[in-house]
């Protein structure tokens, strides 16, 4: 246990959504010094006591988007012809490939939801775009831990949502208890409701704390519900710019060019919409560079 990392908090910031009317998120992921936790890239809370939420149709290339709500209901509209209502406990999973849109809104007051992508392998790119919706999901439960897997295994509970890395989200609501985790894997927990005491530091709403790897299991104690995410350290250097995740300036730009001309070859229609969309921003006077994995990535 002496190679250890020692837990790091990362402070969420408050980002405005770019086509939702003065609204702003808790942006947990990406950090500048973590870029990837392993393969999510992207973390985005909404809420609690969110009014009113409106996200039209927008592209993603490159990621998969994991929808995870914990108050309200939420309309999932796609490109690949999904049209799916989306409750607290359930799991919708949109996988882009090569290209896909969708549109998110609430159907009820007061959600609370989070926002999750998972960048793809470069070999996962150019696939067909797909999404799934889970409403069952399997426990992994012991003492004082009660959590429902949403991508990836926990103990023996592993979900049947598709994955293209090696890779764990769950929620768990604990009072006092021990989870498995994998040595190989990075992990970090973000605190929805409660705290918890973990790796001797205390955790409340708010930050992400990465816990890093070498660990076996970790015990918690709250009560609490907490997020865990983890995975394979990523190994790619990434460029983020807007809803698209990539490899390279050029990937990126021809991905915006697309959207822009509402390529429907690549993106699809998000029926229902008429010409409601939201249109990219415009590309800044520079080349788009991969951000770095820090040096404990490699
Ligand atoms: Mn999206």
């Amino acid at each position: 246990m002496s190679n250890l990392t020692s837990p790091e908090f990362f402070e969420a910031r408050k980002v405005p959504l770019g086509g939702v009317r003065g609204v702003r998120v808790d942006r947990v992921l990406p950090q500048r010094d973590l870029p990837t936790l392993g393969a999510w890239c992207f973390l985005d809370q909404f809420g609690p006591g969110f009014a009113e939420m409106i996200v039209l149709p927008h592209p993603h290339i490159g990621l998969q988007t994991v929808t995870w709500p914990l108050a309200g209901e939420i309309r999932h509209r796609d490109s690949v012809g999904s049209d799916v209502v989306l409750r607290p406990g359930q799991l919708n999973l949109m996988t882009s490939g090569r290209g896909v849109a969708h549109s998110e809104v609430s159907l009820t007051e007061g959600v609370h939801a989070l926002q999750l992508w998972v960048a793809l392998p470069a070999e996962a790119t150019p696939l067909d775009p797909g999404f799934e919706h889970h409403a069952q999901l399997p426990s992994f439960r012991s003492e004082g831990i009660d959590a429902l897997v949403f991508m990836g295994a926990l103990g023996d509970a592993e979900s049947r949502a598709t994955t293209y890395t090696p890779i764990v989200g769950a929620q768990i609501d604990v009072t006092d208890g021990t989870i498995p985790l994998r040595p190989d894997f990075e992990y970090g927990l973000l605190v929805i409701d409660g705290a918890v005491r973990v790796a001797d530091v205390e955790l409340k709403p708010g930050p992400l704390l990465y816990l890093g790897t070498g660990r076996d299991e970790i015990t918690l104690a709250g009560p609490a519900r907490v997020i865990l995410l983890g995975g394979e350290p990523f190994p790619d250097d990434l460029v983020m710019w807007w809803n698209f995740v990539g490899r390279s300036h050029d990937e990126i730009a021809a991905a915006r060019e697309q959207w822009e001309n509402q390529d429907t070859s690549r993106f699809g229609i998000v029926a229902g919409h008429g010409s409601d969309r939201i249109p990219a921003p415009v590309l800044p006077n520079l080349r788009l560079k991969p951000r770095k994995q820090p040096s404990r990535n490699q």
